[in-house]
């Protein structure tokens, strides 16, 4: 499938193009995937708000106690651990590491950490060490990078000469993930935006076939063809779930949508309010995440 299908509209920040429909394509409905889904869930809609999780507890709660196994997918950076301007900065509390440790030792769940982080740098900042960990929005994994990179040089040569053409911008700066990098804007002004965004549409062009630009928050990520997203890994990875597995999925940024798509028979919610999601319910930061999480413990115990 193709994760996302790339758009030049990713490559605006979101005061200078309305938002569209999430994270472009996000490809087939999971169809295939038999999945847990013994009562339907609200139905997911790019034009609706989503509902907060808590007020249909009643209904998540009959999910859970229904399902065989549980596939818990959490995002890391405003899911798990509050937002930071340096993505370096981002902890996670302890009290959620201890959860989480015990949520992951349970028979019934299997724990998986998505992120757009490398997952090295992802599995050492959650250190849990039943989890498995996909890195890189699900290109990285435990067995490994799923495909090689055909543009990789071409897109380090692009990074770099980003990295010089950007350097005069204040707030604008470029991070390297090794197979991909991205171009943060927090704090820079809507003109500095626009330049950067000038900037890099300039540079990328020569590579429109070979990259996409993700926009996330107060960021854009320019990622190979090859990485196609979260809802692909996510995908590829239940396959791998004996049945029944009822997914739960808690994302908070656009990258989260193609997995919200993904796993409409699952349970998925959105951290964060937003005026469009494909996800079913909505949490509002991560301390409402770990109370979740908490009432799942309860649950499963
Ligand atoms: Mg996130």
């Amino acid at each position: 499938m193709r994760g996302s299908v790339p758009r030049a509209a990713d490559l605006y920040p979101p005061n200078v193009v309305p938002a569209q429909d999430g994270n472009g394509r996000p490809g087939t409905s999971g169809a295939g995937q038999k999945l847990n889904h013994s009562k339907p869930m609200p139905r997911p809609a790019s034009h609706r708000k989503s509902q907060h999780l808590f007020d249909h507890w009643k209904q998540v709660q009959r999910r859970l106690a229904a399902a065989k196994h549980l596939a818990l997918f959490l995002d890391f950076d405003g899911t798990l651990a509050p937002l930071r301007p340096r993505p370096a900065d981002a902890r996670l509390d302890e009290s959620t590491r201890a959860l989480l440790r015990r949520l992951a030792r349970s028979p019934s769940i299997t724990l998986c950490i998505i992120s757009g982080r490398r997952r090295a740098d992802l599995q050492k900042r959650v250190n849990v060490r039943r989890a498995i960990y996909l890195g890189l929005h699900g290109w990285e994994r435990d067995t490994g990078a799923r495909s090689a990179i055909a543009a990789r040089g071409f897109l380090a040569s692009a990074r770099r000469l980003l990295t010089q053409r950007l350097s005069d911008l204040p707030h604008i700066w470029v991070g390297d993930k090794g197979p991909c990098f991205e171009v943060h804007y927090n704090g820079a002004s809507g003109a500095t935006i626009r330049e950067a965004r000038t900037i890099i549409r300039d540079v990328l062009r020569p590579l429109k076939k070979e990259t996409r630009v993700l926009r996330g928050r107060k960021v854009w990520e320019v990622l190979p063809r090859e990485i196609e997203g979260k809802g692909a890994a996510v995908r590829a990875l239940l396959a791998e779930f004996p049945r029944p597995v009822l997914a739960i999925y808690i994302g908070d940024d656009t990258s989260d949508e193609s997995a919200f798509q993904a796993l409409l028979d699952g349970i998925t919610v959105r951290v964060g309010r937003r005026r469009r999601t494909r996800a079913h319910f909505e949490l509002c930061n991560p301390e409402e995440v770990s109370s979740f999480l908490q009432r799942l413990e309860a649950e499963v115990a």
